[in-house]
């Protein structure tokens, strides 16, 4: 019989940190914090597994469970002394989801089930709190009926607005009547009627009834956070997050507590370090008399836990340090504790039941990028944990964020603002202002940059949060949904800029007296919470200190090198900057691109309009000049680091002249009719061109034009050389799938060498010959590519586009639907396919190796930079990566991250 069940509490706890991929982090956690004697409510941890297995079920429970369910409940009563379903002293419990890796507010959790008919009286008279039962039991209909008769019950309303949106509409209603300005102001007698007013609408609404029998809830909520596990929101998260479906979560059904039980009650969330800036300091928000979500939700401002989390708009509410010393006291020391035990920033959530303190969750907290490098750091030297450890507490995924815009300061000095708010996720950004989520999708898909404009957000908004350049909220502190996501995904951010005044209706925004319409332009500044109107000039952030000692930790226990793909020596020099330590790929054909390239490529194009060899002939030597400087100024920049420069790769006919201007230039300067122009150009053109006339098949056709290119390889370096310089060209041939087309190149290069040799009367011109890897033939006769390459480089786009026959152009039609179908776990441009296209690279890996065994192997596709395919590369023993220059940090630690890891691999 598999156990389902996994307890927690003062008494006996069964699990522990460790066990997070059958708990839940939530469960792990929870148990974690038991163990540590810390006062965690009893109550107990559905596995994981169990989850899978009611969807194996087609949604039915397994038969054991109900069983083991009964038993733990009995074992929470028998702790609590308090009875589920009695009368007289009624347990409650919440429903909690909680996957492997937190998801948060994607899935669902129900307070307060157990709350009915005949439960009510007893827990007045025990609590002799009438109010707060009825405020309970609000919440417990508003939840269980959103989450278990609507969303599990797959219902969409008609409307658009759910039974939650709706129920809460009525009680807004009610209190502007009333003159109600808090919930904490609803009468009771207003909150009874509320609550039947609730029941009605839900049976009119869903066609059911409210269930007033305390099991039925229980089994209901379990079974509806199981399948808010495939609820829309949380299915969409897992697909930005790479996070698998089989997964599963744990259900935690757990004791209740009451922070909304009178002016001795309260609830919080708190951080043991800022997760904004990563200072030493406890940080944290919290409301009296408020349950759950409260705090979170943002629809009142919370208080501050101490002097350090004091800001502009909480500073006149008081701290938790000031009304509840004693409890103040306890927090502070568990935190201490948590910090001590875990060895890493937790993010807690705790609350006070009439001046007792329970703890109820605590994970490893999120974080911006550089509070994560604060911390790291500072932790290193508090001397919490080791180099190592320190190294891999950066998500390299996050570093784009250290590296990333700010608003440029003295464009901001003269900027006009239009409001502040919190400093929720970090750097600069700016948009155009849309206001609902859908908006942000559609926009941002016709190629605009937005700012999603919102109330609050909450999980529904997640698509178009993560669509927009940055996020406005009006409400919500630095615990919100809004800051928690931003921080996440280190998307810049600002929370409760309370001055905004919101009309969805007209799309308009109000502060003051100024009016802001959808489609107007802001500015954000996320690290200061400084709202601007239009568009601001962004810097790049300058060069950070701490930064730069951790990357020289990370690069002592890295073992590959990390090059950059540049082809000029701009990009050149903002790679060194980044730590790159040589070129993986510089494309000759770059040159005939953007600024300053007419001339060239008026030459090219002449070139290849050529019709005899004479004609080209003449046409490359007035081109050789041009391409010779390129080369020489990147070889100069990179001196005494190695550079591949690719031959010429494209299909011909991308540089064939269209406007008619162009073509009677090209037409006179060969002496020959436009007609004719036409004609030439027309016979260029292919039916497939990236498997066409390209690359190596170039050279063999015409070898002048390899011959033009490596005598302007060769003759760069020998300049360079007498002018007492070190350069070290790689010259790599791209497109090859056949040992004997190196042959044939080969011939060419060796013979160039020589002259060159001869003409600059040097001895040496020291230079490597190889191949790209982008072909799957090649690679599996990578040990007779071999006998010619001294080094590979795994060109993974296309080596990824002719692995799986998808035209990397083309792929908007369909990768959606791979993604969505779950048939593709992620786009393999993006992330290297490690089955098939892996299987390619290490197949040619080995026998690339066995024919020569001191081969030089490297990766230049966009995979360089994707740090799961650097840990790939590193697994597969390539000696580098080569990546776009912004993406070299990145690699560079994913490599340091990989050697940590992987001790044991070349
Ligand atoms: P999430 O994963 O979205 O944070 P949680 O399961 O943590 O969801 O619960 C939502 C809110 O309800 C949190 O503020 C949590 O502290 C509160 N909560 C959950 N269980 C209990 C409980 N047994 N007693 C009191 N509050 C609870
Ligand atoms: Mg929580
Ligand atoms: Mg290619």
């Amino acid at each position: 019989m598999t156990k389902y069940i996994y307890e927690f509490g003062p008494d006996k706890t069964d699990g522990d940190a460790s066990q997070k991929n059958l708990l839940g982090g939530k469960g792990a956690n929870l148990a974690e914090m038991a163990k540590l004697k810390l006062p965690v409510p009893p109550g107990f941890t559905i596995s994981t597994e169990c989850c899978n297995h009611y969807f194996d079920l087609n949604g039915r429970f397994p038969d054991t469970l109900e069983g083991e369910i009964l038993k733990a409940m009995a074992n929470i009563e028998s702790q609590t002394g308090m009875v589920f379903g009695d009368p007289e002293n009624p347990l409650l419990v919440s429903c909690r989801s909680g996957a492997r890796s937190s998801m948060p507010g994607m899935m669902e959790t129900i307070l307060n089930v157990g709350l009915c008919t005949a439960t009510i009286p007893g827990l007045i008279k025990k609590t002799n709190n009438e109010w707060f039962v009825y405020d309970a039991y609000r919440r417990l209909i508003m939840m269980y009926s959103d989450v278990v008769m609507e969303k599990a019950e797959q219902i969409t309303p008609g409307d658009g607005m759910g039974i939650r949106l709706n129920l809460e509409m009525m009680m807004n209603n009610l209190k502007n009547d009333k003159g109600y300005d808090n919930d904490t102001d609803i009468c009771v007698e207003d909150l009874k009627a509320l609550c039947e007013l609730f029941k009605k609408k839900i049976r009119e609404d869903l066609g059911a009834d409210f269930p007033d029998d305390p099991k039925e809830q229980l089994m209901g909520s379990i079974g509806a956070v199981f399948k808010s596990w495939n609820g829309k929101r949380a299915v969409s998260y897992r697909r930005i997050e790479h996070i698998p479906d089989s997964w599963g979560t744990a259900v935690n059904v757990q004791t209740m507590v009451f922070g909304n039980m009178g002016e001795t009650s309260a609830t919080g969330v708190a951080f043991t370090r800022d997760p904004a800036t990563g200072h030493n300091k406890f940080y944290g928000e919290w409301l009296v008399n408020a349950q759950g979500e409260d705090v979170v939700a943002g629809t009142r401002t919370p208080n501050p836990l101490n002097n350090d989390t004091q800001n502009a708009q909480n500073k006149h509410l008081p701290s938790l340090e000031e009304s509840m010393p004693a409890l103040y006291k306890q927090l502070f020391d568990i935190r201490n504790l948590l910090e001590a035990h875990y060895k890493d920033m937790q993010d807690i959530e705790f609350t006070i039941q009439e001046g007792r303190l329970y703890m109820l969750q605590c994970r490893v907290g999120k974080r911006t990028a550089t509070a994560a490098l604060n911390m790291a750091m500072d932790m290193l030297e508090e001397g919490t944990i080791d180099e190592k450890t320190m190294v891999c507490r950066l998500d390299p995924k996050i570093l784009d964020d250290l590296l990333h815009p700010i608003v440029d300061p003295e464009a901001e000095q003269t900027a006009v603002k239009v409001a502040e708010g919190l400093p929720a996720g970090p750097g600069g950004a700016w948009g155009q202002i849309v206001f609902t989520a859908d908006d942000a999708v559609q926009w941002a898909k016709s190629n605009k940059k937005v700012i999603l404009v919102r109330e609050e957000t909450n999980p529904e908004d997640i698509e178009g949060m993560r669509a927009a350049a940055a996020i406005l909220t009006a409400r919500g502190g630095m615990t919100s949904h809004a800051a928690l996501v931003a921080r996440g995904w280190g998307k810049c951010c600002i929370v409760g800029a309370g001055a905004l005044k919101i009309n969805f209706e007209t799309k308009e925004l109000r502060v003051g007296t100024r009016v802001f319409k959808e489609g107007d332009t802001f500015t954000l500044n996320g690290t200061k919470g400084i709202v601007y109107q239009d568009q601001l000039k962004m810097k790049n952030a300058s060069e950070n200190v701490r930064f730069k000692a951790f990357m020289d930790i990370a690069d002592k226990y890295r073992t590959m090198q990390v090059r950059t793909n540049a082809d000029t020596p701009e990009d050149a020099m903002t790679a060194l900057d980044f730590g790159a330590q040589g070129i993986g790929l510089f494309r000759t054909e770059h040159m005939f691109y953007g600024a300053d390239s007419d001339k060239a490529l008026f030459l090219l194009r002449r070139m290849i309009l050529s019709k005899t060899c004479e004609e080209r002939e003449a046409a490359l030597e007035e081109l050789f000049p041009f391409v010779k400087e390129e080369i020489k100024a990147t070889l100069e920049v990179m001196d005494n680091l190695p550079v591949t420069l690719r031959l010429l790769d494209p299909p011909l006919h991308e540089f064939v002249p269209q406007s008619r201007e162009n073509q009677q230039e090209i037409a006179d300067a060969l002496h020959i009719d436009i007609e004719e122009v036409f004609k030439r150009s027309e016979k260029l053109l292919e039916s497939n061109p990236m498997i066409g006339h390209r690359g190596v098949r170039l050279g063999i056709t015409y070898p002048e034009i390899c011959h033009m290119q490596v005598k302007a390889i060769f003759e760069a370096s020998a300049e360079l050389i007498k002018a007492g310089k070190h350069p070290i060209p790689e010259i790599m041939v791209p497109v090859t799938c056949n040992e004997k087309e190196l042959a044939f190149v080969q011939e060419i290069v060796t013979q160039c060498h020589d002259q060159v040799l001869k003409a600059y009367e040097i001895d040496a011109l020291p230079y490597l010959y190889g191949t790209m890897i982008e072909i799957p033939r090649a690679a599996l006769i990578a040990d007779k590519m071999a006998e010619y390459a001294q080094f590979f480089s795994f060109g993974t786009n296309d080596l990824t586009q002719m692995s799986f026959g998808f035209s990397r152009d083309d792929i908007g039609a369909f990768m959606n639907d791979y993604i969505d179908n779950a048939i593709l776990s992620s786009d393999p441009f993006e992330t290297l396919d490690q089955e098939a296209v892996g299987g390619l690279v290490t197949t040619a890996v080995e026998r690339g190796r066995k024919t020569r065994p001191d081969i030089k192997l490297g990766i230049c596709g966009e995979h360089g930079g994707d740090p799961e395919s650097v840990v790939f590369c590193h697994k597969t023993g390539l000696n580098y990566v080569s990546c776009s220059p912004y993406r070299v940090p990145i690699a560079r630690l994913a490599a340091a991250q990989a050697a940590i890891m992987y001790p044991d691999c070349p």
